[in-house]
């Protein structure tokens, strides 16, 4: 069999492709990225980092990075607009996020990727991709002309519009909502005056109230932080609300938006936000097509904002250790296709929070309204707060660990009190953490994949916890378990995630 030009070849170098080509890197695995565009675009898209997200970079030591790129305390990023003052009163509030516009976000994962010997290829477009059983073969665009490439694997991190998806032959079902969304921040216009009460005038149309207004064409909302700034809203149904991809929102475009739903035209200065979106809500039917998989926003879109950078990532997580099990020839079997499983159930979780996020659009209806209400009542109790907020995050998925033995913690994240410092190299560990020698004598055989720690710790929730490369625990030895359930299960557990272990290390 020839060998491929690459182990995995990655279609695009945003926050998915970069976060991915890293990770895989880190696991020793030759990683290729593709991307048509010479450098991040800089429309203005996410404005930071959230959710679950944090934890997987705190694990792997990188928060800081992040922080220190975004040289701000950390926000409240919280979708869910006025439920955010609810959440934010959480103590661990779960989508605190370092403030990072996406194309510094970008230009940080692109370093850090970089920094692994990750190759990126900028303005190489790929256009063309068959497989067989052995690999993919590409055609690509690149500045010197056309060429191919071979791969073990690829994977689509190429966006909404995704080729990889539509050439792999991947149904992308679901909804697009015929609004066009445009938002911005303003100094305050000549023709606008914010009044004592909170409202305002606006000049050629009179009183216009702070907040949303529905009118025949659509929504408009208007508000301000500061009598000197104003922020603009509008909505409304276009033809075609794909028609402005990529395309930057400009200020006369705003202006006519708001004339076309208002009736009135506002001369607007200079922005320091604007940005133009539509919903989607359309998840792949499956992220893996023989040697291709999808990832990011090409194997979901959500309807609202402020987690679908969250989602990619932990997207990218998931796959790129069960990869590189491939790769390095010990994964056990299926152990790829439980990427499809656990992150189309965890995107399958955010449509629903985001789907509900947008039957919740002020001013569109009073059933709408009613129903905020009532949501925003049921989040005064803190529980209820909590459960939501984690739903946000991402950080309520429960990954089905199959069975052996009970454990209350099996297929949950792993919190930084217990793992952070463990899991920088994105290996597997067990960390021992009630000195169980029987324990540490099982997870032996399997040295060459799973690192061992003995860790001391104060009121141990188990005595062993055996943790994936992306967080989760994949089995947990409850308090005091007996000899024979505790190693039969922890064998077992190795075997289901890491593979036979290797005949010659084998004592058994
Ligand atoms: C206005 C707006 C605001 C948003 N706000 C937020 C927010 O607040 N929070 C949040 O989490 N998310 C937000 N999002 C969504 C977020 O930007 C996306 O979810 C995120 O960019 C998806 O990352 P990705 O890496 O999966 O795909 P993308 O960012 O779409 O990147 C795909 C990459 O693939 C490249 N590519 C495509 N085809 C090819 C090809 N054939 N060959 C080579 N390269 C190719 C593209 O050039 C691109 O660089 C917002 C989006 C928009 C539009």
């Amino acid at each position: 069999m020839p060998e491929a030009d690459t182990d995995v070849l990655i279609v695009g170098a945003a926050p998915t492709g970069l976060t991915l080509a890293r990770e895989l890197q880190l696991a020793g695995v030759r990683t290729i990225v593709l991307e048509r565009l010479p450098e991040p675009r800089v429309i203005p898209k996410a404005g930071g980092l959230g959710g679950q997200t944090l934890e997987m970079l705190r694990h792997r030591g990188l928060l800081e990075r992040f922080e220190a790129a975004s040289g701000k305390p950390p926000h409240a990023a919280i979708p869910l607009r006025r439920l955010a003052r609810r959440l934010t009163r959480l103590a661990d509030n779960p989508m605190q996020a370092p403030l990072l516009p996406q194309p510094r976000m970008e230009s940080l994962l692109e370093d850090l990727a970089r920094e692994l010997g990750a190759e990126i290829r900028r303005e190489h477009e790929l256009v063309g991709l068959s497989q067989d059983q052995a690999a993919v073969t590409t055609d690509v665009r690149g500045p010197a002309g056309p060429y191919r490439i071979t791969a073990r694997y690829l994977v689509g991190c190429d966006g909404a519009h995704s080729r990889v998806r539509a050439m792999a032959g991947i149904a992308f079902p679901g909804t697009t909502h015929p609004e066009v969304n445009r938002l911005g921040s303003f100094a305050m216009p000549d023709s606008v005056t914010l009044l004592d009460d909170g409202n305002y005038e606006i000049a050629g149309l009179g009183r216009a109230p702070f907040g949303y207004t529905q009118t025949d064409r659509g929504v408009f909302a208007i508000s301000s932080y500061t009598p000197t700034d104003l922020g603009l809203y509008t909505s409304e149904e276009e033809a075609d609300p794909n028609e402005y991809d990529d395309e930057p929102l400009t200020v006369p475009e705003f202006e006519e938006s708001i004339q076309r739903v208002l009736g009135v035209r506002i001369p607007l200065r200079e922005p320091t936000r604007m940005t133009r979106f539509t919903f989607h809500a359309r998840h792949v039917e499956r992220y893996r097509e023989g040697r291709i998989l999808v990832a990011g926003d090409a194997a979901h879109l959500f309807p609202s904002g402020g987690v679908a950078v969250n989602a990619g990532m932990l997207d990218a997580v998931n796959l790129a250790w069960k990869l590189a099990a491939e790769i390095g020839g010990w994964a056990p079997d299926r152990l790829l296709d439980t990427y499809h499983d656990e992150r189309h159930f965890a995107g399958t979780r955010t449509l629903l929070h985001t789907q509900a996020q947008v039957a919740r659009r002020p001013g569109l209806d009073s059933a709408d309204d009613a129903l905020r209400e009532v949501v925003s009542e049921l989040l005064l109790d803190e529980p209820a707060r909590h459960r939501i907020g984690a739903m946000i995050a991402g950080a309520d998925i429960r990954y089905p660990m199959p069975g052996f033995g009970p454990n209350a913690l099996a297929g949950t994240f792993a919190t930084a009190g217990l793992a952070a410092d463990f899991l920088h190299a994105g290996r597997p560990v067990l960390l021992d953490l009630a000195d169980r020698a029987d324990l540490r004598d099982v997870a032996r055989d399997w040295a060459d994949r799973v690192e061992l720690h003995i860790v001391a710790v104060d009121d141990r929730p188990a005595d062993a916890v055996l943790i994936r490369p992306d967080g989760y625990i994949a089995r947990a030895a409850t308090v005091d378990e007996p000899y024979d359930t505790a190693t039969t299960g922890l064998r077992k557990s190795l075997t289901h995630w890491f593979g036979a272990a290797p005949p010659v290390l084998s004592r058994s």
